[in-house]
This record gives C-alpha cells, structure tokens and sequence, in this order.
C-alpha cells in the first residue's frame, strides 16, 4: 500500500481547529505554527506517522483536544498503520519584556493582594516551583520588601546571595526556582526602616542588579496594598500581568476592587483572582467547613468581569511546610493541594501564553498564522 505523502499529512491537519486562536478568526493547527516536525515510517501493514505539535505551556488544557482531533485525522488517511502525536512546550514570550531592562525573561508576573495576611507570598511561592515542578525555567523576587516571607518558604533564611566582580547578584536557588529578597541581604530579623524612595530603588534593585539569565516566568511577591513599591514596579518593569490573591469574605473583596483598580491605573493586566482559604475540608472526617462563611467571590468576580482563576482550600500542611523552607509543591508533590498549585500554576502560565501571543500578533500577524496568510485569488 502507498504510504501517505507529507503533504497528505498536512492537508489531513488542516481539519485539527488550534482552540487558542479566537473563534472569530479561526485557524488550524498548520496555519497558527503549531506543527513542529513530521515523521512518516514505512511498515509491512502501512506507514506509522508521527506528529509533534507544540503547546503553549505545561499543562496546557489544549492537549486533549489537539491530540484527539489530530489521532483521527491521522487515522482517517489512507494508507497509516499507525499514528502517534508528540507535543513540546514552546512559551511565546511577553513582548512587553523583549524591549526592556528584562531582555532575558519571557514573562513577569505579579503577585498582589488587597492586603496582609491572605496568603499572597504562599501563593507567589508555591506557584512558581509548580512552574519550575512544570519544567519551565523561573524566578521569584521577594518584593515585599518590608515583610520579606520568600526565604523562609524558600528554605535558605540565613543564606546571603554573592555578587561577583561586576557587582551583580546571584540569585539563591532552591526547590528548582531562582530567588532574591532583601530578607537574604539583610539579616533574618533585622527591620526595612526606609522612607518610600529608598524603598522603591532597593527594590528595582532586585531586578537590575541580580544576574537572572534566561528565564520563562518571573514571579514577583509583591508587597500587599496599593503603595510605593507597586507603582514603582509597575512603571519601571512592564509587568506581562498580576494576580490579586484573597480570601473568601465580603470586606476582602474591598481590598481587592482598590488593588485591581491600582492595576488598572497602573496598565497593568489583571490576569486574575487567586481566592485562598476558600474552605477547610477535615482530613478526618472529610467534611468540608467554610470558615469564613460562604463565599461570594464567583458573583464578585463575575460583576467585576475578573476571572476566578481558582480557590484553594486552607490546607493542614501548607504553613507548617512554608514554615519549614519545603512548601506543599516541593515536598508533598503528590497531596491534592500541591496538584491544586500545579493547576493553578498551568492557567496562569497559558494566560500569560495567550497574551504573548496576542501581543506578537498585534505587533507581527506572521507570527500568529505561521506564515502571512496569503489573499484569495493572489
Ligand atoms: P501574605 O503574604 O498575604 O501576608 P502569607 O502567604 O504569609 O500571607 O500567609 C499568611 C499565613 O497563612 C502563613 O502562615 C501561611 O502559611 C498561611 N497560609 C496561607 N495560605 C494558606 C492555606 N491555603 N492553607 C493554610 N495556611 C495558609
């Protein structure tokens, strides 16, 4: 039997619908670029064809979906004996970052709060070494600068970075994430007594004065509020987007309307909500408590057109692990509440993905359809 051509194994790909390009435009996964290599085998009962699509992150919800349409399509060629599609991770970057002091860093990535307290620096922490469990290459600056948690969660507390001859930084590196705070430049129990300006240049200070080499996603715990630091940052590194962690009460949402309106100002995309302590389910029994009383945050969220990226429960093993420099992602990778940070961890990455990507289409269209489509009759 004649096995198929590369062409017919194009053309068989064409009918696979890429579910990251918008609906309106539409595009198969050979126009949007997602097809990255072709192999076709001859074998005694037909050709084997394999097919390696790329994602835009780890995890990303779109593999299901693009695996079945294109094992059918392949199945339906004449002449295939057997079909198998490979995938591999290709991050579009943030164009925000190319041109600035970041050139290395594909995304830079907020994390904020309304205020203290709601678990902003547990989240920063354990979404970044879900990223770096994910295989992507991450860094996390500690930002809040005067309540520095990072290096603690992080596990090296009395660790301080080196600067080599240049007087750049290294980073700290553990649980796979690359990290900075001033809590590492200062001693452990020592105060920030610093009026905002000082404030605001020791901060930039972590960004430009630390050698970060390549990295996919740049986490920043930012202080909690709409203070100094935020604006600083936000005027000076172009930040891809912010997350707004909160937990579940009415009056949170306050706190979080203010930072999202800050963000807002600031031109800085909100990617989405982060709702923490959402709900305590007993590990005994099973059932499940909401401590804080039932929680509004989808109607909030809905009324205030931000996306509930998702609620995590509050968990028996996530404070004694930060507390222990092993959070709940590194050293209980298997607990549900760990598989909860990796899920949270893959839709961030894709909307920092699908943005990158909107963005280079904005600025480039060839870079969204492979190749500049060509007019019809041309
Ligand atoms: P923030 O950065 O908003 O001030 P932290 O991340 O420091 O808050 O968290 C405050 C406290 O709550 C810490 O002791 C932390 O371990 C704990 N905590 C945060 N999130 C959870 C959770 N989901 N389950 C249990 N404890 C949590």
């Amino acid at each position: 039997m004649s096995q198929p051509t590369r062409e017919a194994v194009l053309q068989a790909l064409r009918t696979v619908v890429d579910p990251d390009v918008p609906a309106e435009i539409g595009a198969d996964v050979v126009s949007s670029g997602r097809v990255q290599d072709i192999a076709i085998e001859a074998g005694p009962m037909g050709a084997n064809v394999g097919v390696t699509l790329s994602l835009l992150c780890p995890g990303d919800p779109a593999e299901a979906s693009l695996r079945a349409q294109a094992e059918a399509a392949l199945r339906a060629l004449p002449g295939v004996a057997g079909q198998a599609v490979e995938f591999v991770v290709d991050m579009p970057t943030s164009h925000l970052q190319t041109a600035s002091r970041l050139p290395g860093v594909g995304h830079v990535i907020g994390v904020g709060a309304g205020k203290g307290g709601v678990g902003k620096s547990t989240v920063a922490v354990n979404l970044a070494v879900a990223m770096a469990n994910a295989g992507l290459r991450v860094g996390l600056v500690d930002a809040d600068i005067q309540g520095p948690s990072v290096p603690i969660m992080m596990g090296l507390a009395d660790v301080r970075p080196f600067a080599d001859e240049e007087r750049k930084i290294a980073p700290l590196l553990n649980h796979g994430v690359r990290f900075v705070s001033m809590g590492n430049l200062i001693g452990r129990d020592d105060a920030v007594v610093w009026r905002g300006p000082m404030v605001g240049r020791a901060v930039t200070q972590l960004f430009d004065d630390v050698r970060w080499g390549e990295l996919d996603v740049l986490v920043v715990d930012l202080p909690p509020g709409t203070g100094d630091v935020v604006l600083t940052l936000a005027q000076t590194f172009p930040l891809a987007g912010a997350l707004v962690v909160s937990t579940p009460q009415d009056v949170a949402f306050a706190d979080v309307t203010r930072a999202v309106k800050m963000f807002e100002m600031l031109k800085v995309d909100v990617v989405g909500l982060v709702e923490n302590m959402a709900y305590f389910q007993a590990p005994d029994t099973g059932k499940r408590y909401e401590i804080f009383g039932p929680g509004r945050m989808v109607e909030h969220c809905r009324a205030r057109g931000l996306a509930l990226l998702g609620s995590l429960p509050l968990d028996i093993q996530v404070s004694p692990a930060s507390d222990a420099g092993h959070p709940v992602t590194a050293s209980a990778k298997g607990s549900e509440i760990a598989g909860m940070f990796q899920a949270l961890a893959a839709v961030v990455c894709k909307q920092l993905a699908v943005r990158g990507l909107q963005r280079s289409r904005a600025v480039d269209h060839s870079a969204f359809f492979g190749a500049a489509p060509v007019a019809a009759g041309a």
